[in-house]
């Protein structure tokens, strides 16, 4: 159970929107993105499925310590509005991004950022690169008629139009104001921290399965006198799946939890996996293996409960991540997701 002293459980938190900018290096869910490196933003967005643009999800900030390319590192997840494009146990609805930048760089100041919101205001994705005005995604469009407002595809040039405005605003030097766009997704910060003691104390299958034999053997599991309801139901959810049973049990233990860290650690499964570690392709830029780094769970489908969002669905996300951080290439890495359903 070594290893799982290294967990770190993400729960969401309100909090000044403001801190949720790049410049304060934010985890953070929905909303748009906030751009680690705000030069080179990535080009490809398009969903395996359907093409369409995929928009931001939530993002995890995960400095390396020894490692003074990652001084600053962020992992962003984009997934496909379309709930048809969610299938079981298949990932070409999701993109993952990794970026990282030494404490030297173009966009912020080496000192820690203090929680003032004039603190360094220009590091801001607007000051280096278009964005879309509706997602926040690197946007090559602009507006036929202002040639100032920006969109990351024709659709949402077109949605901005009709839906949110930009019918009326275009052309008015930018006094268009800040819209809600309901099909991002609700914004939150996402703070990350040690799980509570019992999840420490987790009792492994292997003993719970022991337990569970030992009860079968005295035959006490047949005549149900000496189990209360909760372990007998505990018992027999191990022995039919005993992924789900753990996963069921450390969610439990910390009810809000969204998200799981646990960088070179083991994913909690929902289920058995469908895939072997060897299945994991190698990081595409250095050929070096990729890891588990960290995992969003079933209970963040909870807070996306919009109307646009219903039958957007997972098990589990699972994202592994280049082992070495590899620094060349495009400041915006590919890394890879697995999702695992519950068939
Ligand atoms: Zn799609
Ligand atoms: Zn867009
Ligand atoms: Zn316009
Ligand atoms: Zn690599």
């Amino acid at each position: 159970m070594n290893n799982k002293v290294g967990v770190e459980l993400g729960v969401l938190e309100e909090c000044e929107s403001y801190l949720l900018e790049s410049r304060y290096f934010p985890n953070k869910l929905g909303g748009k993105p906030a751009w680690l490196d705000l030069k080179n933003l990535p080009s490809d967005f398009s969903c395996g499925v359907c093409s369409k643009v995929c928009i931001f999800l939530c993002q995890v900030y995960a400095p390396i310590d020894d490692n003074p390319n990652c001084h600053h590192r962020t992992i962003f997840i984009f997934i496909c509005p379309e709930s048809s494009c969610c299938k079981n146990n298949e990932n070409k609805n999701i993109i993952v991004f990794r970026s990282q930048l030494p404490a030297v760089n173009d966009f912020y100041p080496v000192e820690d950022p203090t929680e003032e919101i004039d603190w360094h205001p220009e590091g801001t994705v607007e000051n280096f690169s278009r964005v879309c005005s509706l997602c926040g995604n690197p946007a090559p469009f602009n507006c036929g008629k202002c040639k100032v407002t920006s969109y990351c595809s024709k659709e949402h040039q077109v949605a901005h139009w009709k839906l949110y405005g930009h019918k009326v605003n275009c052309g008015c030097d930018g006094v268009e104001s800040q819209i809600e766009v309901p099909f991002l997704f609700p914004e939150f910060e996402i703070t990350i921290d040690k799980p509570p003691e019992q999840e420490l104390l987790y009792k492994s299958d292997e003993a719970c399965m022991e337990e569970y034999n030992e009860l079968v053997s005295k035959d006490c599991a047949g005549t149900l006198d000496d189990v209360s309801p909760t372990s007998l139901e505990q018992y027999t959810s191990v022995k039919n799946d005993k992924y789900f049973s753990k996963y069921k049990r450390l969610i439990d233990d910390c009810p809000e939890q969204v998200l799981r860290y646990d960088r070179g650690g083991d994913p909690l499964f929902i289920t058995k996996p469908h895939f072997q570690q060897a299945d994991i392709p190698v990081c595409e830029y250095c050929n070096g293996t990729r890891q588990f780094e960290f995992q969003i769970l079933s209970t963040l489908l909870n807070e996306l409960a919009c109307d646009d969002m219903n039958g957007l669905d997972w098990g589990t996300l699972l994202v592994y991540t280049c082992k070495n951080n590899c620094h060349e290439g495009p400041a915006y890495k590919r890394e890879f997701v697995i999702k695992q359903d519950i068939v």
